[in-house]
């Protein structure tokens, strides 16, 4: 059987409910073996840093995923000493599991909107394919011309033709309205954010007092 890696790549500062349950649906309805959430170590493409540091949002992923099947925190972005780009770590993942098996990115809708900005955006496609979980307020009238044009030519109705790289897809998911800045902004004032994250992660905010200044 032809393997299937999925790789979900992001801030997650913090990891929250909306991150997970897009994790799940990229494993389901794309029949991932495995689904690998990879936190950035210093994201290039952020104006602002991220607040918790590259260890305390590898160690919420790590406990936000201990009993979900399939899903795996990767730290190999947190590793590196340098900006990490989304082609190299594709490119990397590519190399370990060979050039039969299937490997897939997500991404969401707004991320896919900037998709032209990121560093060899084009290369991505030959890597991998990209699954998409549209976010509240997705459009795509706005996509970039060259992104509209791959969005709309990738697309394959025949789900049964599966290749290892390529194609673009939208999660089935409706759009969950979770943002990591809403869940920072509600901490710094003390709102409940019971909602919005799983026990374990909140648990370990609280214990090491993160989030706690804008
Ligand atoms: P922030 O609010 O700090 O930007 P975020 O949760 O939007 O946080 P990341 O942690 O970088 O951002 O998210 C990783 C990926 O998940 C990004 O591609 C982002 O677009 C996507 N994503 C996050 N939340 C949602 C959501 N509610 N619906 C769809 N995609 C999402």
């Amino acid at each position: 059987m032809t393997r299937r890696l999925g790789c979900f790549g992001g801030t997650f500062d913090p990891v929250h409910q909306a991150h997970l349950r897009m994790a799940r649906a990229f494993r389901d309805e794309l029949g991932l073996d495995e689904v690998r959430l990879i936190p950035a170590g210093q994201p290039y493409h952020r104006t602002a840093g991220p607040q918790a540091s590259a260890q305390d949002r590898l160690a919420m992923v790590t406990l936000a995923l201990a009993d979900e099947p399939g899903l795996v925190a990767d730290g190999r972005e947190v590793a590196r000493l340098r900006p990490a780009y989304t082609v190299e770590t594709l490119a990397e993942l590519r190399s370990e599991i060979g050039p039969q098996a299937e490997l897939w990115c997500l991404i969401g809708g707004d991320s896919l909107e900037q998709l032209d900005t990121w560093h060899r955006w084009q290369d991505l496609l030959r890597l991998a394919n990209i699954a998409v979980a549209l976010r509240p307020g997705f459009d795509a009238e706005r996509l970039p011309p060259a992104v509209a044009t791959e969005w709309q030519a990738r697309q394959v109705t025949d789900f049964s033709k599966r290749t290892p790289s390529g194609t673009m897809r939208p999660l089935a998911l409706p759009p969950v309205d979770v943002s990591a800045t809403d869940i920072r902004s509600r901490l710094a004032r003390g709102a409940s954010v019971a909602d919005a994250l799983p026990p374990a992660v909140a648990a370990y905010i609280a214990r090491h007092g993160l989030y706690r200044t804008p």
